[in-house]
Parts: C-alpha cells; sequence; structure tokens
C-alpha cells in the first residue's frame, strides 16, 4: 500500500512540475509577441514627501495584459523574461514609454516629477544598456535629471563592471536608486563603493515597523543613508503610522496603498491636472498641509 502509495505521490508531483513548466513556456512563448500585440501596459505609482504629503515623482511599474489568460503579475513573468532574455527588448520599451509619457506630461505643462523605471540585472549588465538609456533619452528629449534608474542590490555580484557601468549613466545625467534596499547580502558595501542617488527601504521592513528590533534598523538605514548624502524612500507604506515613524525618522520620501496604488497612465495623468489646479495633497490625514 505504502509503495502505491509513493508512486501516486509521485505522479502527482510529476504532473504539478508538468503543469508549472507548461505555464512557464507558454508564457515565454506569448510573451515574444506581447509588444506588438499591445499587452504591456505601464502603471505608474506616486512617490510622495513624507513632510509635506506632496507628489514628488512616480515609478513605472509593468503591467501584462494577456486576452485569455488574464492580467499576469510582474513577479510571475519577469524572471520567465530575465531567464529567456526577452527582458532586454521588454526593459527597453519599459524605458522609452515612461520616458516619452514623463516628456508628454512635461510639454502639457503639468508639473516636471521624475520618473522611476525597474532595471532587470540582466538588462543592466547587457552590453548595450548603456547605449540603449542613451537613445531613449534622445527619442524621447526627455532631460535626464528626471530620470530615476531603480536596481537591487544583487548588482554587486559584479561589482567593478557594475561601477563602469554605474558611472557611465551618472555621466549620461540619469538618477540611480538602490530597491529594495537591505534585503541582499551587501547592503552595507553598496553604500561605501556605489554612486547612487537614493536608497528604498524594503517593504518587509516597513510591515514590522512597530517591532522595537525593526524599527531600529529602520532608523539605523534612515541615518546611514543621510549621513552619504542619498535620498531615502519608504516602499510599501500601507497605513498612516507608518508614515508618522518613517517622517520622525527624516525619511523623505514614501509610497504605498497609503497613498495611492499604482494607477494607469489616463488616471495618472488626472492626478496631475488635479494637483496642477488645486496643489491638492495625497493621503487622507494631511489635506491641510
Ligand atoms: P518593486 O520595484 O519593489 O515595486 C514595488 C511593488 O510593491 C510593486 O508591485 C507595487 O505595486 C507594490 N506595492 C507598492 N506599494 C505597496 C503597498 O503599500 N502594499 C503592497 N502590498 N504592495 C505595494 P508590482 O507592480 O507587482 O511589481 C513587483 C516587482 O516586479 C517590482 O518590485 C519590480 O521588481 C518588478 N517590476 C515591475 N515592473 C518592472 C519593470 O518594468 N521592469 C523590471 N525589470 N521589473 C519590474
Ligand atoms: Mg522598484
Ligand atoms: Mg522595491
Ligand atoms: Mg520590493
Amino acid at each position: 500500500l505504502a509503495k502505491e502509495k509513493g508512486k501516486n505521490n509521485y505522479q502527482f508531483y510529476c504532473s504539478q512540475l508538468n503543469e508549472t513548466m507548461n505555464r512557464k513556456m507558454l508564457l515565454e512563448t506569448e510573451l515574444r509577441n506581447a509588444i506588438e500585440k499591445n499587452q504591456l501596459q505601464l502603471y505608474y505609482q506616486p512617490k510622495i514627501d513624507l513632510k509635506t504629503r506632496k507628489l514628488v515623482g512616480m515609478e513605472a511599474l509593468l503591467r501584462w495584459q494577456h486576452p485569455t489568460l488574464g492580467v499576469i503579475a510582474p513577479s510571475e513573468f519577469i524572471p520567465i523574461a530575465e531567464e529567456s532574455r526577452q527582458i532586454i527588448s521588454i526593459g527597453e520599451w519599459v524605458l522609452l514609454t515612461a520616458c516619452k509619457q514623463n516628456k508628454l506630461w512635461q510639454n502639457s505643462g503639468l508639473p516636471h516629477l521624475s520618473v522611476s523605471v525597474n532595471v532587470s540585472v540582466r538588462q543592466f549588465q547587457d552590453s548595450d544598456f548603456l547605449l540603449t538609456v542613451k537613445r531613449v533619452i534622445a527619442e524621447s528629449g526627455l532631460d535626464p535629471q528626471y530620470l530615476e534608474l531603480e536596481i537591487t542590490e544583487s548588482i554587486m555580484q559584479n561589482m567593478n563592471e557594475s561601477l563602469l557601468i554605474l558611472t557611465g549613466l551618472r555621466k549620461l545625467g540619469v538618477k540611480l536608486s538602490i530597491d529594495d534596499f537591505g534585503t541582499g547580502y551587501s547592503s552595507l558595501h553598496v553604500l561605501k563603493e556605489l554612486p547612487i542617488d537614493t536608497l528604498k527601504i524594503d517593504k518587509s521592513f516597513i510591515d514590522n515597523i512597530s517591532d522595537p528590533k525593526n524599527q531600529s534598523m529602520v532608523k539605523t538605514i534612515i541615518d546611514l543613508g543621510l549621513n552619504f548624502n542619498l535620498n531615502i524612500v519608504a516602499e510599501g507604506i500601507e497605513h498612516e503610522h507608518q508614515a508618522q515613524v518613517l517622517s520622525s525618522f527624516n525619511c523623505n520620501y514614501g509610497q504605498g496603498y497609503l497613498f495611492s496604488k499604482p494607477i494607469p497612465t489616463e488616471q495618472f495623468n488626472h492626478l496631475l491636472i488635479q494637483i496642477k489646479i488645486g496643489g491638492s495633497t495625497l493621503g487622507c490625514k494631511s489635506t491641510n498641509f
């Protein structure tokens, strides 16, 4: 009986593995023409000044709307795109779309804000990356100071090579940000070695900010960053008390559902118009700032 059961488990395991493989292969294939079929879209999440609660920028976040599979989350398709190297062309599309959109907003007299774009390590380490960024800046006409690239600590695995690319990007005039800061193995080295402008404290630290140990960790990261003259962004702020604690620690900026979820281009456009005419703030508590 045990043997029989073992066999069933094995078959079950195999069919599950098969399903996962099939889904991966399906997504990889479907992703190949997602750009031409207009299935990719950028959403924008507001970035807020924690003291004034004013909008200071936005992060572009990729969405894949498939006609039959529905909305596929970046956490599922980005790793597939990285493995198949499709991330190079997808990443280029993201960069160009975000820069063109930001330029469009600026040209229509809306506030000049900076747009942050996520960059995968695979994409970052591609030999053409610098050239691509240069071309995107030229093609979009966006002043490079309004483009910020978000990379993760994992670029430290190729320190010397990464340093060269970062220096090149700096020369182009774009801003550099370390995303998910504190979750890697080399957080302190990042600070010491890399020419960056911004640290984004990972959501996991913000989630448990009421825990004393976690709170002193967050405070230490903020102090450390400020000592290095960096901007600090806290990600995943969902509750007012998190914003209060972070602000009391002099964390400059924040993003999170408390202020706004990532929203489609059209909706972000409305937000910008509202802000232009009313100077309104985000996050209910401080409309009287
Ligand atoms: P990330 O860059 O760290 O982005 C933050 C993620 O947290 C986003 O998820 C955002 O929607 C979500 N988030 C923001 N505020 C809150 C909050 O208050 N609560 C909760 N629960 N979540 C919040 P999303 O859009 O699903 O993206 C996930 C990850 O996928 C991103 O993490 C980024 O690493 C990657 N990604 C997204 N777009 C791109 C892209 O265009 N290129 C690349 N290479 N990666 C991307
Ligand atoms: Mg990011
Ligand atoms: Mg992040
Ligand atoms: Mg994160």
